[in-house]
C-alpha cells in the first residue's frame, strides 16, 4: 500500500495470472493456450502489416475483423464488439452493464477474474456453489438479481452448460444481462450465439487466445444485440479508442476467415483429451467429463500440491489452486500428443513413487 495511492486503487485485490516462465524448456501445460500454432494466414496478414503504416492508428472500429466475426457466425456487424483480450470484454462488461452495491452472480468455483472485475466495481458478489458434481445449480441462478456471468463451459472444471438450462437462466429475469464466458466453447460445447437474436439482455463473450492459438496478440470479442454493443462502445471510447493495434487486427482478421484451420486443431485437441483422459482414469485419476481444452483431474490416494511439486521439477508446467474445495485437484491443459505422453509417462511414474 501506498499513501501516494487513491482509495479505489487501494481497495483493488487483483487478480493473479498462472506462471510464464521465461525458461522454454517447460512442458508448458499451465494456461490452456493451445498447443497448435496459429493459422499460417493469420502470420502472414500479421508479417504484411510490418511496414511504415505502422505510423498510422489503427481502424478504432475494427471494422474489418468485426465483419469477419459477423461473418462467420452469420450475425449482423452492429452486433459485435472487439477487445484486447476477452478479460479486457469481461471487465467492460462489468463496467458497463453492473451497478454499483447490486448482485452479480457467479458460481463458486469458477474464472476467478470475475470477482476481481466484481471488486474494481464495487459491485454485490453474489458466488453460488457448485454441486457436488460441480454442476451450476440452476435454480440458484435463476433466483438471484441484478446480473449473472456464466463460464460455459466452466473453468477449471471444464464442464459444460446445455442451451436449454441457458435458455433458462436468461429468461428468469429479462431486467438483468447475462454474460456468457465462452472462452473454451470450442472444444466441444455449444454456444450461445444463437440466442442473441431472441434475448436482449444476453452478451456471448469468446477469445482467440484458445481456439484461434492467438494468446499473444490479445483479441476476444462480444456478441449482443446492438443496445448491448453500443454500451461496450460508449464505455470503451471513454478509455481508450484504440485497443487493437494494427498487428492484432490483421492477425485476428485473418485468423477468423480462417477458422477451418482452427477447427481441425480443436478437433486434433478433443481427440487427445479423450485419450489422456481414459488413460489417467485407468491410471486411478478421477477425471470431470471436460468440454474444454484442459481436464481438471484428482487422486485419491495422492497430494495433488505435491504432484504439481514434483512434476514441475521434471520439467512439466500443470495447474495447482490452492483455495478451498478444490486444492486436491490439478488443472491440466491439453497439449501436443507427444507433450501428452510425457506427461502421462512422468505422472504414472510419480504415482508409483509416491506409494
Ligand atoms: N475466460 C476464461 C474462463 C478464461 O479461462 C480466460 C483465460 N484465462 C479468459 C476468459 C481470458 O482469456 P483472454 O483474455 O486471453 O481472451
Amino acid at each position: 500500500m501506498s499513501k501516494y495511492w487513491n482509495e479505489r486503487v487501494q481497495k483493488l485485490e487483483p487478480y493473479v495470472p498462472g506462471e510464464q516462465p521465461k525458461d522454454q524448456n517447460y512442458i508448458k501445460l499451465n494456461t490452456n493456450e493451445n498447443p497448435y500454432p496459429p493459422s499460417p494466414k493469420a502470420l502472414e496478414a500479421m508479417r504484411d502489416c510490418l511496414d511504415a503504416r505502422l505510423r498510422l492508428y489503427p481502424d478504432p472500429n475494427a471494422s474489418d475483423l468485426r465483419q469477419a466475426i459477423a461473418t462467420y457466425y452469420d450475425v449482423p456487424v452492429d452486433t459485435v464488439f472487439v477487445g484486447n483480450g476477452s478479460d479486457e470484454v469481461l471487465a467492460f462488461a462489468f463496467m458497463t452493464f453492473f451497478s454499483p452495491k447490486r448482485q452479480v452472480a457467479f458460481a463458486d468455483i469458477t474464472y476467478s477474474f470475475y470477482k476481481v472485475y466484481a471488486n474494481l466495481c464495487s459491485l454485490d458478489p453474489r458466488s453460488i456453489p457448485l454441486d457436488d458434481a460441480f454442476q451450476i445449480p440452476v435454480d440458484a441462478f435463476c433466483e438471484t438479481s441484478g446480473g449473472v456471468v456464466l463460464p460455459n463451459p466452466n473453468a477449471p472444471t471444464g464442464r459444460g452448460l446445455p442451451i436449454d438450462v441457458l435458455r433458462k437462466i436468461i429468461e428468469a429475469d429479462p431486467d438483468r444481462v447475462v454474460v456468457i464466458d465462452e472462452a473454451y466453447i470450442n472444444f466441444g460445447g455449444t454456444s450461445a450465439v444463437s440466442l442473441v437474436k431472441d434475448y436482449p439482455n444476453l452478451l456471448v463473450v469468446q477469445t482467440l487466445s484458445k481456439f484461434a492459438a492467438l494468446a499473444g496478440i490479445r483479441v476476444g470479442f462480444a456478441i449482443g444485440q446492438p443496445e448491448l454493443i453500443d454500451g461496450l462502445n460508449r464505455l470503451k471510447n471513454s478509455l481508450n479508442s484504440y485497443t487493437l493495434d494494427r498487428v492484432a487486427l490483421a492477425g485476428a482478421q485473418a485468423a477468423v476467415e480462417d477458422f477451418a484451420y482452427s477447427e481441425e486443431m480443436a478437433r486434433r485437441v478433443i481427440a487427445t483429451r479423450e485419450r489422456v483422459s481414459a488413460e489417467l482414469r485407468e491410471a486411478g485419476f478421477d477425471v470431470l467429463p471436460s468440454e474444454s481444452n484442459f481436464i481438471f483431474i484428482s487422486h485419491p490416494e495422492h497430494d495433488a500440491e505435491q504432484l504439481f511439486r514434483n512434476l514441475k521439477a521434471r520439467g512439466i508446467l500443470v495447474r495447482y489452486f490452492n483455495q478451498p474445495r478444490i486444492s486436491d485437484h490439478l488443472r491440466v491443459s491439453i497439449g501436443t500428443d507427444a507433450e501428452m505422453d510425457a506427461f502421462l509417462k512422468v505422472t504414472k511414474e510419480l504415482i508409483r513413487e509416491d506409494r
